[in-house]
């Protein structure tokens, strides 16, 4: 059996080295590092494979959800609502804009924002809905987007997990995550469903004003050399990592079904295993893209079993391990611990397996088999 890796770049790279290697080695040889053909290549493929309108490459997930904010002119003070349970830099870029991150508790079953729990949290300083399509999979969006509609609401999709992803609305029109909001941002980290060999991130929107105003952001508040319209950021995607990028698009849907099989294998082996809950996946089949793969541990040592399963050599992660309303930086005088009870539970209980396109059929055998017998052992 193959060495277990929590994300095996190094197998994924190999079968499509002679192809990345002569687009990395054209971009050596017309030295045309910042804002050259490949980044502009890149951006009208993606534009085509998610079905919108205006891709802005920048320089991680990171600054793309800082820029659309930025794009939106929230002002000071402005409350956004998030996810309690996601990744930090959400609700960071809230804080660093001076706007205020107001974070609400998620669906115990598909870790995604709480409908019931955005429509609580809204005020009449609400501006803004950040929802996180976490792990791989869009959070409900056609509430969400109703809930925007009603009281004058921008979406920020923060879709760094689930590029590729398609959302499927009650009257079956589909729609590719991403693109349902009034703007998004992705990332482009390595270890994402679409990673390139560095940082790199992107902005989508369907929206030409927005857009403009964007493409000016990421570089000084330029619309016209020299002149500095407004306040911006330098945030670029280089030529090297759009290189790769353009040839890894051409992959996505190959490598997301990869995952989507992987998951299937572990779902099938953790089945009807009562104190072993597996993602629970909503909607049809291409809701979910699997940037992770996150059981629920119940009755069991969740960090008993971490342990065990780093002795075996099997990587594993826990996301996330504290909810963000209790991180120092976040805490906040209105938080109430009874409105957290799922991320409360789900912190606790909370395991990432093993998740990548060059899993392979040993290896899950392995993976699944110890985890298992851990569990059955220590009752
Ligand atoms: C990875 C990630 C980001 C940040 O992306 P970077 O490119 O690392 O800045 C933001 N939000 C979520 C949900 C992420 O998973």
């Amino acid at each position: 059996m193959k060495k277990i890796q929590m994300v095996d770049l190094k197998g994924q790279y190999q079968k499509i080295k002679n192809v990345v290697d002569a687009s990395i080695q054209e971009v050596l040889d017309t030295t045309a590092y910042i804002n050259g053909p490949k980044v502009h290549q890149f951006q009208k493929n993606l534009e085509n494979y998610l079905g919108i309108k205006h891709v802005i490459p920048c320089a991680n997930g990171t600054d793309a959800l800082q820029i659309a904010m930025m794009g939106l002119d929230l002002k000071p003070g402005d409350e956004v609502i998030t996810a309690d349970f996601t990744f930090a830099a959400t609700v960071e870029v809230i804080a660093l804009l001076h706007l205020t991150p107001v974070l609400v508790d998620v669906d115990p079953k598909t870790f995604n924002i709480d409908i019931e729990a955005i429509k609580k949290a809204i005020t009449p300083k609400t501006k803004a809905i950040v929802p996180v399509h976490l792990f791989g999979q869009c959070a409900n969006m056609e509430a969400i987007m109703e809930i925007a509609k009603a009281h004058n609401l921008f979406v920020i999709e923060d879709n760094a997990q689930a590029i590729g992803a398609t959302y499927t609305f009650s009257d079956g029109r589909k729609a590719k995550a991403g693109t349902i909001g009034h703007v998004a941002s992705t990332s482009f980290f390595p270890s994402k469903n679409l990673g390139c060999y560095g940082d790199g991130g992107a902005i989508f929107t369907n929206d030409d004003d927005l857009a403009h105003q964007l493409r000016g952001i990421v570089n000084h508040g330029m619309y016209e050399r020299y002149h500095h319209d407004v306040v911006g950021v330098n945030s670029r995607l280089d030529s090297i990592q759009a290189a790769v990028l353009d040839t890894k698009l051409e992959h996505l849907d190959r490598y997301n079904a990869a995952r989507l099989k992987a998951a299937d294998a572990y779902d099938k082996a953790f089945k009807d295993h009562k104190d072993i809950v597996t993602p629970f996946r909503e909607g049809s089949e291409d809701n979910h893209v699997f940037h992770q793969y996150t059981l629920k541990v119940k009755g069991t040592n969740r960090d008993a079993l971490v342990k065990h399963l780093n002795e075996k050599e099997i990587p594993c992660g826990v996301y996330y391990p504290i909810p963000l309303h209790l991180q120092k930086a976040y805490k906040d005088s209105r938080y109430k611990e009874e409105d957290f009870p799922v991320t409360t539970q789900l912190v606790k209980e909370v395991i990432s397996l093993p998740m990548h396109t060059e899993l392979e059929d040993d290896q899950i055998e392995f993976i699944t088999s110890t985890i298992i017998n851990f569990i059955n052992d220590h009752k």
